[in-house]
């Protein structure tokens, strides 16, 4: 009997995608057979960068990988479901990420029992790496080429004018 595939769905707003995202996602890659990024449309919230945009930049970001790229809206549970996911995948960069993220995968695995989530955690030269730091920090001109992949520095450079 042949095993059934893996598939980590990896829910977040990834605006922009970083060296932390990339890397959970390369190492998730080690364990699972594919992984969906999946792009969270939140109302609420206006991101710097468009969802396609984001999308586009997440793609570039793994070209020849077992990774897709969605865009979903609503209950996170039911797209991953949706997209036959076995498993939520999450990092975490310290104890501040724990509580949330901890009664995050209580109610969803409320909603979803066969969904597992699985945590990785941050490799340690990515543990102060968010994408809201990245923003403000390449808004004022700073130089973040050490946190996002090449091509995402340059799109942030055009987004700012100081390219
Ligand atoms: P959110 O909008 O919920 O903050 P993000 O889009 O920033 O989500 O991140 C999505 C996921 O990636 C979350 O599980 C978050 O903890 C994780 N993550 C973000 N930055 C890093 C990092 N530097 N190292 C490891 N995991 C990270």
């Amino acid at each position: 009997m042949s095993k059934p595939e893996t598939i980590a769905f990896y829910p977040g707003s990834f605006d922009p995608l970083t060296n932390g995202h990339k890397d959970i996602v390369e190492r998730a890659l080690r364990v699972f057979d594919r992984v969906i990024v999946a792009l969270a449309q939140n109302v609420s919230k206006t991101g710097l960068f468009s969802l396609e945009e984001r999308k586009e930049l997440v793609r570039q970001t793994f070209v020849g990988k077992a990774v897709e790229v969605v865009i979903f809206e609503g209950l996170m549970v039911k797209a991953a479901r949706n997209h036959g996911a076995t498993s939520v995948l999450r990092g975490l960069r310290g104890v501040s990420d724990f509580e949330y993220e901890f009664q995050l995968a209580t109610m969803n695995k409320t909603l979803a029992p066969e969904l597992e989530t699985v945590f990785m955690m941050t490799e340690k030269h990515n543990f102060y790496v968010s994408s809201k730091l990245v923003r403000e920090v390449a808004s004022l001109g700073g130089d973040v080429s050490e946190v996002v992949p090449p091509h995402i520095l340059e799109a942030l450079g055009k987004k700012y004018g100081n390219a």
